[in-house]
C-alpha cells in the first residue's frame, strides 16, 4: 500500500486540491492528522473534499473548537476570531462530518494523531524531548502526527515520528504546500512541496475579513 499522508488543512482549498492533484493516481490511501478547517476562507469545500476522495481523518482542535467542545479563548486572538467566523459558514453536514471523526486511527503498523498521543489535541511535538512520552504510548511502529505544521521526523528505538508539515499554513519558511508520501512495507516517507495560488487565498480572506496576520502567514509560511 502506498500513504498520502496530508495534515493541517486549514479551509485552504487551492492548497488542498494542489496536493490533491499532485497524489491522484500515485496513492492507495490519503489519510488526513485533523485541522481540517479554521483559519482558511474555505472549511466547507474542504470537508466535501476530503469526503468526496474518502480521506480517513481524525480531529483537530480546530474542529473540537469549531463544534464548541473546546473552549474559544484557549486560542491566540486571530485563531479565535477565525473559529468564531468557521462556526458561522459551516453547514449542517460538515459539522456532522467533523463530530464523526476519531482523535486516533491505527492502520496496521502505523497509527495518526493530531497533537501526540498523551494529548491528542493539544499536544506538540518538536523534538525528542516532548516526543518521549508519545514514544512511550506507542503501540505500532510508525506515528504520523500534525498540529506543529512544521514537518519533521524524530527516530527512538525502532519507532518513528512523522510530521508531514501543513497542506494549508505552512510554518517551516517554506510557503508551499506540503505533504509526505509513506510506504509502511518499506518504512519510507518522502517529504513533498507543492506551489499553489497563495495569492487567491489571500484574496479570499480579505474579502471574508479574516484576520491580517493569518492572511500575510500564508507568503511568509511562518
Ligand atoms: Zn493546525
Amino acid at each position: 500500500m502506498r500513504y498520502g499522508i496530508i495534515a493541517d488543512v486549514h479551509g485552504n482549498l487551492e492548497a488542498l486540491l494542489s496536493v490533491l492533484d499532485a497524489l491522484s493516481g500515485r496513492m492507495d490511501r490519503i489519510i488526513c492528522l485533523g485541522d481540517i478547517i479554521g483559519y482558511g476562507p474555505n472549511p466547507n469545500e474542504c470537508c466535501d473534499l476530503i469526503k468526496r476522495h474518502d480521506i480517513k481523518s481524525v480531529a483537530g482542535n480546530h474542529e473540537k473548537a469549531a463544534l464548541g467542545e473546546m473552549p474559544i479563548e484557549w486560542f491566540n486572538p486571530a485563531a479565535a476570531c477565525a473559529i468564531r467566523w468557521t462556526q458561522a459558514e459551516l453547514t449542517e453536514p460538515n459539522r456532522e462530518f467533523i463530530k464523526g471523526l476519531p482523535l486516533t486511527m491505527e492502520f496496521g503498523d502505523f497509527a495518526a494523531v493530531h497533537g501526540g498521543l498523551v494529548s491528542p489535541l493539544e499536544e506538540y511535538l518538536e523534538n525528542i524531548f516532548t516526543a518521549v512520552p508519545t514514544f512511550n504510548l506507542m503501540r505500532t511502529r510508525y506515528l504520523f502526527v500534525g498540529h506543529t505544521h512544521r514537518p519533521l521526523m524524530l527516530n527512538y528505538g525502532d519507532k518513528k515520528i512523522i510530521n508531514p508539515g501543513s497542506v494549508g499554513q505552512p510554518r517551516d519558511g517554506d510557503p508551499r504546500a506540503a505533504y509526505v508520501t509513506f510506504n509502511p512495507e518499506s518504512g519510507e516517507a518522502i517529504l513533498h512541496r507543492v506551489d499553489y495560488d497563495i495569492q487567491g487565498v489571500q484574496e479570499k480572506m480579505r474579502k471574508a475579513e479574516l484576520p491580517a496576520k493569518l492572511i500575510e502567514r500564508l507568503r511568509s509560511g511562518m
